[in-house]
């Protein structure tokens, strides 16, 4: 039933952050192609029966093996197996990649400054992207919102410096945002909506959000992308539609 849509992949890797967050390796197929900001499909087999889930890819499109980042909602049907996932164990993936929180949707603006602002896991997309050599060529600046509860879950941070080092050596014009929301001596800590209606973000950044020059993908919690979205439309900020405007956003539930 499954062989038609998926092949199976074996886990490479583990890397736990915290006791509900954790990234896995996986085996790529030759013939799975994605653009950085795509998501592919992953499942597992639960007595004969397939839990299919999307995940978006944190590896780039170059890399040799899928890495995925992944939360742990208790008694979540996927995450509560998957959280005991160990190397060695196989897990499907569905042959083709989808969605379209993508930096080739840009038409115009023409790309100038780049926003990525997520919450939680919503930062594998944009790992993705930082990791495609083409990101660095085509943005005179990059700024990386990642919005988390608790210092602890501020994954990949080592990450993000090392990911900036090689692919953006010649590239200063890169600013990483932490925002901390139940962290009050944390330099950010209020939610992303806030911090743009009251003007801290783009003071941290330097920068100010710009109808003619900004890209910004938000993606993440639904209710953190609802709000944001509407806190920049009310700057003035267009929602990207047929390759125009500013936004562009992914919802993970
Ligand atoms: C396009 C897309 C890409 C996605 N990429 C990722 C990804 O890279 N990593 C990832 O962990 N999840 C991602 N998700 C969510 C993922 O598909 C599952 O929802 C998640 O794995 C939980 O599955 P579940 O069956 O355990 O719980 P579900 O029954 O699917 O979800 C139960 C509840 O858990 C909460 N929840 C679900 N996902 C998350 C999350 N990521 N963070 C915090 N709370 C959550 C929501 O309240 C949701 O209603 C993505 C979803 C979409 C639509």
């Amino acid at each position: 039933m499954t062989s038609e849509k998926f092949t199976v992949e074996k886990v490479l890797s583990i890397q736990r952050w915290t006791n509900n967050l954790f990234s896995f390796t996986m085996t790529r197929p030759a013939h799975f192609k994605f653009t950085a900001g795509q998501f592919a499909r992953i499942g597992i087999m639960v007595d004969g029966e397939l839990i299919v889930r999307a995940y978006s890819l944190v590896s780039s499109p170059y890399d040799e093996i899928l890495e995925f980042f992944s939360i742990v909602v208790p008694d979540g049907a996927f995450t509560s197996r998957l959280q005991h996932l160990k190397v060695d164990d196989e897990l499907y993936l569905e042959k083709i990649p989808y969605g379209y929180l993508t930096l080739a949707r840009y038409q115009q603006p023409a790309p100038k400054d780049l926003w990525l602002l997520a919450t939680g896991t919503g930062l594998a997309p944009f790992l993705s992207m930082l990791q495609d050599f083409s990101t660095w060529q085509h943005y005179q600046q990059i700024f990386l919102v990642y919005s988390v509860r608790s210092q602890a879950e501020l994954a990949y941070v080592a990450r993000i410096k090392e990911i900036h080092e090689s692919f953006g050596e010649n590239h200063p014009n890169f600013c990483f945002i932490p925002v901390i929301t139940r962290d009050a001596t944390a330099t950010l800590n209020q939610r992303l909506p806030i911090l743009i209606e009251n003007g801290q973000l783009e003071q941290v950044a330097g920068q100010n959000f710009n109808v003619d020059s900004s890209h910004i993908m938000l993606c993440g919690n639904p209710e953190m992308v609802e709000d944001t979205k509407e806190a920049l439309k009310r700057r003035g900020l267009k929602m990207n539609r047929r390759g125009e405007g500013n936004i562009a956003v992914e919802n993970y539930w």
